[in-house]
């Protein structure tokens, strides 16, 4: 496990990630009965921009730093923007919120969060963040176990799969634990984020997941550059599984206006799997 957020957060992918997670959350507590979020990968929850790992990487820089300086980014961001402006009380941009930090300000005090981290460091800190909201619950557990066995048999819950892909069988983890938690409780919906290297392994999952999974899936790819070098991270995409809940708009806005003012020769593309 020698994955660091700490060096990624707030570059690209996590603005695709966290606006659309937003936007989806907006839409799922505008209204109906109490939700529960499943957090498999927590992270931490909140990221210093300024400590060495950003700074070396230089991610944020080229990411929330642009995101920030844009003038006319979609509209679909506004949740984001306004999250990170809070944040950083309407000043220079220091620090950067995890998806803990997000979900836990938009849920309602009738939802609850369960956060998974496996890291015993970063679990301690993200335990120390959230210690004041009553709904929320963190565990230094395997987030794909944890997802499989506490998932409520009832009710709406959201499932959001965030890997850092450092082992071999993430992939196929993800389509087994969305599998058990969609056998469990019909209604689940998932978000799952996954790097865009070569398109074999991507449609390799896709495929899989398919075959794997009884609901609708709706995919959104953001290419940052050609994927010519499978070695490189050539870009991102978010899958969501079950109902879409009105989300092809906002993902395709947001994964485009990434490709478009922060890639280089990238694009976008939205669509449902399998194509109607
Ligand atoms: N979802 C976070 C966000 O959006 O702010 C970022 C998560 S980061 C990409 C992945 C995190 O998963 C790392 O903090 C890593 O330590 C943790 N991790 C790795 N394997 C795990 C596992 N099997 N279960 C739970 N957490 C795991």
């Amino acid at each position: 496990m020698n994955y660091r957020h700490a060096f990624h957060a707030g570059n690209f992918a996590d603005l695709v990630k966290h606006a659309t997670l937003l936007q989806l959350l907006a839409r799922l507590t505008a209204s109906g009965g109490p939700l529960t979020v499943i957090d498999t990968h927590a992270g931490r929850g909140l990221y210093d921009l300024a400590g060495p790992e950003a700074i070396r990487s230089g991610e944020a820089q080229a990411g929330v730093g642009r995101l920030m300086a844009a003038t006319n980014p979609s509209t679909d961001f506004q949740p984001l923007m306004a999250a990170v402006a809070t944040l950083n009380s309407g000043r220079e941009i220091r620090r950067y919120p995890g998806s803990p930090w997000l979900i836990a300000g938009a849920l309602r005090p009738t939802d609850s969060y369960l956060a998974c981290e496996l890291r015993p460091d970063e679990h301690a800190a993200l335990r120390d963040l959230l210690k004041a909201k009553t709904n929320v619950r963190t565990v230094c557990a395997d987030g794909y176990d944890e997802a499989a066995r506490r998932c409520p048999p009832q009710g709406r819950v959201l499932l959001l799969i965030d890997p850092p892909f450092e082992q071999a069988d993430d992939y196929r983890r993800i389509v087994s634990t969305v599998a058990a938690v969609r056998r469990r409780n019909r209604q689940a919906q998932a978000l799952v984020w996954l790097p865009l290297k070569d398109l074999e392994t991507f449609d390799g999952f896709l495929r899989d997941l398919e075959e794997g999974v009884d609901a609708p899936i709706l995919v959104a790819e953001t290419r940052m550059r050609p994927l010519s070098d499978p070695m490189k991270m050539n870009g991102c995409a978010l899958v969501l599984v079950g109902d879409e809940a009105g989300m092809a708009g906002p993902l395709q806005a947001v994964s485009a206006w990434t490709a478009g003012a922060l890639g280089e020769d990238g694009g976008a593309r939205v669509y449902a799997v399998p194509s109607p």
